[in-house]
């Protein structure tokens, strides 16, 4: 193994463990992806191990169909969707996915995740979060109408279930995990205060922030 893809290896529990902290999943959920650099394969998050406990060595390489290549356990039963989401993006190295409460509580209701914060406007240059099908995880059918849904944008709720968002690597994937979370918690912190629909971040302003975001790097890989 390359000190590359120990790397690697050690960024992926790195970043599933800060989700953790922030009470953006519980225990066992969630999944976290990479490609493996000069192959045709991902590196991903074992199934039913907690994050605590989890090793570098416990990762999992799976090919572009997620299937297992190599490691001691089960890979992550959402593989298909993070390995079909690289297959259709090449800018695309990493992949998140997360169970946030916000998310899931506006999610839940319908109601879409709207931009009251910068920062959800940068990270997803202006695009937003898409709402996938309410279809069960975990297959090739689900990683494919998610994906439809998903488009152009750089992330997609599963309904009743989570986010999952896409990036050149996986800290920029984790990043935009944690704005979209902050950004529903706003949003539902605003709503939750009974006075109607919060001020958006004007259009104006948004066209703005997004070429900045552009300019910055922010919003390549899709
Ligand atoms: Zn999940």
């Amino acid at each position: 193994m390359t000190s590359q893809e120990v790397e690697l290896r050690k960024e992926l529990i790195f970043y599933a463990r800060k989700c953790e902290s922030r009470d953006m999943l519980v225990y066992t959920q969630g999944n976290f992806s990479t490609r493996l650099p000069g192959t045709e394969y991902a590196l991903i998050t074992p199934s039913d191990i907690p994050y605590d406990d989890m090793e570098p060595e416990d990762i999992v390489v799976v090919d572009m169909d997620g299937k297992k290549v190599d490691g001691k356990y089960r890979p992550s039963s959402e593989a298909p969707i993070h390995t079909e989401a690289m297959k259709r993006h090449p800018g695309v190295n990493a992949c998140a996915h997360v169970e946030s409460p916000y998310i899931n509580a506006l999610s839940a209701l319908n109601i879409e995740v709207k931009p009251v914060l910068g920062n959800f406007v940068y990270l997803f240059g202006g695009r937003g979060l898409a709402m996938g099908p309410s279809i069960k995880s975990g297959s090739a059918e689900f990683a494919s109408a998610t994906l439809d849904a998903m488009g152009d944008k750089f992330g997609v709720i599963w309904k009743n279930h989570g986010a999952f968002c896409v990036g050149q690597d996986i800290k920029t994937a984790f990043k935009r995990c944690v704005m979209a979370e902050q950004c529903a918690r706003v949003y539902y912190l605003a709503l939750a205060l009974g006075k109607g629909e919060p001020d958006l971040i004007p259009d104006e302003i948004r066209e703005e922030m997004v070429e900045a975001a552009a300019a910055a790097g922010w919003i390549k890989a899709i």
